[in-house]
This record gives C-alpha cells, structure tokens and sequence, in this order.
C-alpha cells in the first residue's frame, strides 16, 4: 500500500516510528509535511501539491498527524485528499472537534459520558456567578485548544480566579472553566483507542509541586490495566468524536470515571516506552485492514 503520513517533521518519534514499522509490512510510506501542501481547485479533479509535487494519485490511505499550530490548514488538505476519494485514517471534521475541548465536552455530555462539571461563557460581567454555577472554588481554567498541558490553570481562590477569567475574556481567548477533580491527585490515564479495541494503557503522575500529568510537563508513566467502565468510554468517546485512532484521557474521580480530553494524534512515545508494545505497527495494520477495504 501507498501510505502518506501527514506530519510537520519526520524527527519527531512517532512519526518515525510509523515509517519503520509500515516500511517493515512492506508498505511505501511517505512523511508529508501537510503546511507545505497547496490545494488547486477549478475545473477536473481538485490537484494537491507538495514541493512542487502533484500528489493527488499517489497514496491509497492517510495518517494524519496534525500538530496544534496549524490545525485549520492540516484538516483542510486531509479533507482534500478524503474528498478526492483517499482513505484518511482520521477524518478532517473530526481532527477539528477533537482540537477544541468544548466541541469535544457537548458531544460527552450529549452522548451521557461522564466528565466533571464544566462551564464555557465569553461574558466578563458576571465571572463570580459562573464560578457559582460551577460549584465555587477551586477551580482549573483552560483553554479550549490548549495542548500538553499548556494552557491549563488551577485557581485556588474566588479572586485569583476571576482576574485569569477576566483577562483571557477580554483578550478575546476561548477558555472553559471546569471543576478541580481534586481526589485525582495530579493523576490521569490515557487510554490508546484502535478501532473498538483499547491497545495499551498508562497512567500519568504529575511531577512534584505540579497538578498538571502530561509526560511533557514532566508527568512520570506507568502501566494499567483499566477498568471494564474506563475502556467503555474511551471506546465510545473515540466514536463519538468520529476517530478511528485516538488517545483518551480520563481522571480517577470518587464517582468514578471522568473523560477529559479526546486527542487525534496521541504521542506514541510515553505509551510505547511505559508498555512495552509496538502501538506503531498496530496503527498501520489497522489502515492497512481499513484503507484496503476502500480501495
Ligand atoms: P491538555 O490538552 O493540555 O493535556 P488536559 O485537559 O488534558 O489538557 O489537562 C492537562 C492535565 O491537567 C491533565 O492531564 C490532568 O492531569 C490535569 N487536569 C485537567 N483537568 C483537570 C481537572 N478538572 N481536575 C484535576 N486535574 C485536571
């Protein structure tokens, strides 16, 4: 098969991961770097090029690997290449929902997976009141298309809290405020979803004096084995969000479960290095199960 993985740089490890182990199946893999990619549309069959390249023929199935910074562009091409009939392993809509986290959060609540209480306004005059709403303090403020834990707050007090908000208002930026699931204990567990089968699980401890668990926040792994609930959820939040492959994130709470983020391009490293499985080989055995069926 003709695999194009849409991704900013070949030196990041799971993209280079994804090379070796469809290289190893014997596939033509090729690392596509989606913000140099241009889209010709007009007459006939809407053309993608990149480098000077016409690549509109030349892949039978995509992995998008879009980053944080160029989301927009990213689902654009991978929208291009699913228009033109190639089989992408993420589709462009759901790339898009699972980059902002209130898109993300209506379809959990919608679909009845739990999350902890969250609340999104843009309105700076009554910021005390939502803060009520939501249950009072503490609480973490984030914002919507925040990525590795930047972009994720704890506000202890009633006043620190409502001159963040406020700011991040006025500034115009897309924020949620939401409960501080606090029995977590700066833990969370990310559930690595394949099709309707969780592949590998991890759990993520926060390094000291921070809450915050990404790996890339200093956050330490461990293997899990999740619970038959936590494997429900991150099954069917993948789905819901319309992901084939994702990586779902989950906080222990007292009531149980809570999801709290769906990622599209979830970072291969930490789980690979912390489980010891091959989640590479895994992905391009399900594009090559998948995208083969629609050629
Ligand atoms: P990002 O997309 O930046 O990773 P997350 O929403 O996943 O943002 O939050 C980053 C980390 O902050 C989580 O891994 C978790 O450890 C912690 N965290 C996030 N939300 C909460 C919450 N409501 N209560 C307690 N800890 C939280």
């Amino acid at each position: 098969m003709d695999i194009g993985l849409l991704s900013v740089s070949v030196n990041v490890y799971s993209t280079r991961r994804i090379v070796e182990e469809a290289q190893k199946l014997g596939h033509y893999i090729e690392q596509i770097d989606h913000t140099k990619c241009a889209v010709k549309l007009g007459k006939g069959k809407p053309q993608i090029f990149y480098q000077g390249q016409n690549i509109t023929n030349v892949f039978q199935a995509i992995i998008p690997r879009i980053g944080t910074t160029v989301t927009k562009h990213g689902a654009a091409i991978v929208k291009q290449f699913q228009m033109n009939g190639v089989y992408s392993v993420a589709k462009a809509q759901s790339i898009t929902t699972a980059r902002n986290k209130v898109q993300t959060l209506q379809i959990m609540a919608r679909k009845g997976i739990a999350i902890p209480d969250t609340l999104f306004s843009i309105n700076p005059d009554n910021i005390e009141e939502q803060i009520d709403i939501l249950g009072g303090m503490p609480i973490i403020i984030k914002l919507q298309e925040g990525t590795q834990g930047l972009g994720v707050i704890l506000a202890e007090t009633k006043k620190s809290a409502k001159s963040i908000i406020d700011t991040f208002y006025k500034m115009n930026t897309s924020i949620l405020i939401q409960k501080y699931i606090e029995e977590s204990k700066g833990e969370d567990i990310r559930l690595f979803v394949i099709g309707n089968r969780v592949v590998a699980s991890m759990k993520r401890t926060s390094a000291p004096g921070d809450f915050r668990s990404n790996v890339h926040r200093g956050g330490a792994t461990e293997i899990i084995e999740p619970t038959k609930t936590e494997k429900f959820m991150a099954i069917n939040a993948t789905k819901h969000v319309g992901l084939d492959i994702a990586g779902v994130d989950l906080l222990r709470s007292e009531n149980g479960p809570l999801l709290i983020e769906v990622n599209a391009s979830p970072g291969l490293q930490g789980i690979e290095a912390s489980t010891g499985l091959n989640i590479a080989r895994e992905i391009v055995l399900y594009v090559e199960k998948n995208g083969g069926l629609k050629k």
